[in-house]
């Protein structure tokens, strides 16, 4: 039986029906089967071997930063890359799960995705390649640099991210920690990464110190209603937070927040207060925000309380087509200076 759940992985409470795994595959022989067990997931013993690339090949170079999952290098593996090297607990469990998660990855082909090219599965050096993203990310423009992009270039943005997450939906992955830390821009283009990583992710969290609540900072504002409220529960290995599509969509709309103030959502507050206020429905009040009705709907549907509320991300994509665009003519009733965005 090559029929497996990837539910705990990928998919949402909502379709968590089973699916086949690459029918193209079940050509493997019983005997090849046997002999790569060890390795692979049985049914993905051949494909996934496409996607090892030995731990010898890839050329470390440096660091570029730390995050949840470990270390960041840049490489060079037939041209440059990012070379994620996680972090993790060393059984049999785990590694299991991540190679599931990489059965995922390369189903993902989207002009807005990071482009995946690889994981090195020595268990030693558990760690995923992608292409190196040139940009900064939205995180970096707005938090750090405080650039302001103008309603179009916002909108533009928005409408790609949604692209990127519609496509990602579509193909039954969860994000589970979309962030303006995990979206580059890159010319103008929006380059999402780190999607379905989290589950992998989760296992550092078992070195928190017991003292501590053990939520990183700027993480937070990103999690829905209905995970704030499980977070205390978020204790065992094999306790799932509720992440689904409609989370993914809350964390959209934090993003489009961060976009139109320059600052995150309950900015300054403890976590213990955000987590009491979030938790009970509260949001972010809108009154300083100078931006038009159908903006702040935007912001306002994507926050929903009920998960079933939130839009998905064709809807989303409808309500931001349908924003109002202003005309960049520079002609001299219209100064230059008024249309610069911060990439222009
Ligand atoms: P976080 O997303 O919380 O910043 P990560 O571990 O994902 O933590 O990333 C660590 C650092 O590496 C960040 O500065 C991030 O921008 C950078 N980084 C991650 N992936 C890439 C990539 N594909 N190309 C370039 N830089 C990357
Ligand atoms: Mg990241």
């Amino acid at each position: 039986d090559r029929t497996v759940s990837m539910s705990g992985s990928t998919s949402t409470d909502s379709d968590r029906t089973p699916v086949r795994v690459d029918s193209q595959d079940s050509q493997v022989s019983d005997t090849e089967t046997v002999t790569e067990c060890h390795r692979w997931p049985r049914q993905n013993s051949l494909s996934m071997r496409e996607w090892d690339i030995p731990h010898d090949e890839l050329k470390f170079d440096k660091l570029i930063g730390i995050g949840r999952f470990g270390k960041v290098f840049r490489g060079y593996w037939h041209g440059d890359v990012a070379i994620k090297v996680l972090k993790y607990l060393k059984d049999e469990k785990t590694l299991e799960h991540f190679k599931m998660e990489v059965a995922t990855f390369r189903k993902t082909r989207h002009e807005n995705l990071i482009l995946f090219m690889g994981a090195c599965m020595n268990p030693d050096h558990l760690a995923i390649v992608t292409s190196l993203s040139k940009g900064d990310t939205l995180y970096t423009h707005i938090h750090l640099r405080k650039d302001k992009f103008n309603m179009n270039k916002t909108t533009i943005i928005a409408q790609q991210i949604s692209q990127g997450m519609g496509y990602l939906h579509a193909k039954g992955i969860v994000h589970k920690d979309l962030k303006s830390k995990n979206i580059f821009l890159e010319n103008g283009k929006v380059v999402i990464t780190d999607f379905g990583l989290f589950s992998v992710t989760k296992l550092c969290f078992e070195n928190r110190k017991p003292d501590s609540i053990g939520i990183p900072p700027g993480w937070l504002c990103y999690l829905a209603p209905e995970i704030v409220r499980n977070l205390h529960a978020h204790q065992s290995h094999d306790e799932e937070l509720p992440f689904s599509k409609a989370s993914d969509v809350y964390a959209f709309g934090t993003v489009w927040y961060e976009l139109l103030c320059g600052e995150w959502p309950f900015k300054t507050q403890p976590p213990e207060a955000i987590i009491w206020q979030v938790g009970k429905g509260m949001k972010q009040p809108l009154a300083n925000l100078q931006a038009s009705r159908d903006v702040k709907d935007i912001l306002m549907l994507c926050w929903s309380f009920r998960a079933g509320e939130r839009p998905d991300f064709i809807r989303l994509l409808n309500l931001l087509e349908k924003l109002p665009k202003k005309r960049l003519a520079r002609s001299p009733s219209h100064p230059i200076h008024l249309s610069r965005s911060a990439e222009s």
